[in-house]
């Protein structure tokens, strides 16, 4: 039986992602780094490509070499990489990798070099976020690096790439300021004779409310995972992760008892606690001590006190609450019930951070739906 567990729902990753590719004329690369933003890297990326996705989105060279090793052969874009990585293990097994400085660059033509292959580079621009990416000044010299490493047959460059401020507010003047700097640089690659086949910039919110930002590839992670990136709008898409646990005991308690270290809660009243086995060690934030949404016996309830590593307490009042009764954190919110926004609420955090965290080793991860036939082969 059972104590706790975090179920995906497959159906769900494969139908939000066609629901993305039918919203669009661009390829869709479905991001599944961070494990598959904590519902599992291997069956999310399967379920994703059953959806229409043609593309799969990665940080690190290792997560992409994963994917490579379980098999799925599909263009795979690797993006965040500090010298010294052994480039040629990607270059090896075809992985796409992002290259924004001189450096980089030369690394992936002594990467290719030793690969006996071309390495397949996506060039990054930094069209304001100031996270990865040459700036518009360096722009020129990683241009000029690359055209002369495509010239000598060592580099083959795929893409031209950015990535948003803050397009989950998709009126947000910067996502204007970012798709005019996008496009002049793209008109600079030109004159460097780098015409890529792929442009892409949009992540989830401009995927879902920027079409003009699509270009020819888009790359959504949190919205295959059904949640929206766009406060108060849910375009349609369906949470994939419920998390949930059997009450492990309850007890009866006056009023005025403190709950949980600390003491940070009182009981109002002679009141059943009940005793739920998922704490931070879990996932749980324990930011959202006193505030996170739990659904038990039809109702929704709020934890009492402190988040522990290992549980939480809820107190349920005069209700009809047994030991084995399943006490349900978050889920597609169907009847009602907390989702993942409203935990990234209580926790003062968004619900990328809340699905992330529960990808413990502890708790085990759930498949369902048909794709997860399809996920399992
Ligand atoms: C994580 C990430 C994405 C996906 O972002 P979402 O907001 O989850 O859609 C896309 N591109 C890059 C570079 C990323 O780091």
């Amino acid at each position: 039986m059972w104590q706790a567990e975090v179920r995906i729902d497959l159906d769900a990753i494969r139908d939000n992602v066609a629901l993305m590719r039918a919203g669009t004329t661009a390829e869709v690369m479905a991001v599944v780094k961070g494990d598959g933003y904590g519902h599992g890297m291997l069956p999310s990326a399967r379920a994703a490509l059953a959806g229409g996705a043609t593309w799969l989105g990665v940080a690190t060279l290792e997560e992409g070499l994963v994917l490579r090793r379980a098999g799925l052969d599909v263009p795979v874009l690797a993006w965040l990489h500090s010298p010294g990585q052994a480039l040629h293990e990607g270059v090896t097994a075809g992985i796409d990798l992002s290259a924004s400085t001189l450096g980089l660059i030369d690394e992936l033509v002594t990467a290719a070099r030793r690969a006996e292959r071309q390495a397949r580079v996506h060039l990054k621009l930094d069209t304001g976020l100031s996270r990865g990416g040459a700036t518009a000044a360096e722009w020129p010299a990683v241009l000029e690096a690359a055209a002369k490493a495509q010239a000598d047959g060592d580099i083959d460059v795929v893409g031209v790439w950015s990535h948003f401020i803050s397009s989950d507010l998709p009126d947000d003047p910067t996502v204007d300021h970012q798709l005019a700097a996008f496009a002049d640089g793209l008109a600079v690659a030109e004159r460097y004779g780098i015409n890529p086949r792929y442009r892409h910039i949009a992540n989830s919110a401009a995927t879902l409310a920027r079409p003009d930002a699509h270009y020819d590839l888009v790359r959504p992670g949190i919205a295959c995972y059904g949640l929206s990136p766009v406060a108060g709008r849910q375009f349609g898409l369906r949470p994939a992760m419920t998390a949930r646990a059997r009450v492990a005991q309850t007890k009866r308690v006056p009023a005025g008892q403190g709950v949980s270290y600390g003491h940070t809660y009182y009981t109002e009243r002679e009141t059943t606690l009940a005793l739920v086995p998922l704490g931070y060690a879990d996932g749980v934030p324990r930011a959202a001590s006193n505030a996170g949404p739990v659904q038990l016996g039809g109702k929704r309830r709020r934890v009492a006190g402190r988040v522990c590593m290992d549980q939480i307490v809820l107190d349920v009042g005069d209700d009809e609450v047994a030991a084995g009764d399943v006490a349900t954190l978050f889920g597609p919110g169907d009847d009602g019930g907390p989702t993942a926004d409203d935990w990234a609420e209580a926790a003062g955090t968004i619900n990328y951070e809340i699905v992330t965290r529960f990808g413990s080793m502890r708790v085990p991860r759930v498949y369902d739906g048909d794709a997860a036939t399809g996920a399992a082969a």
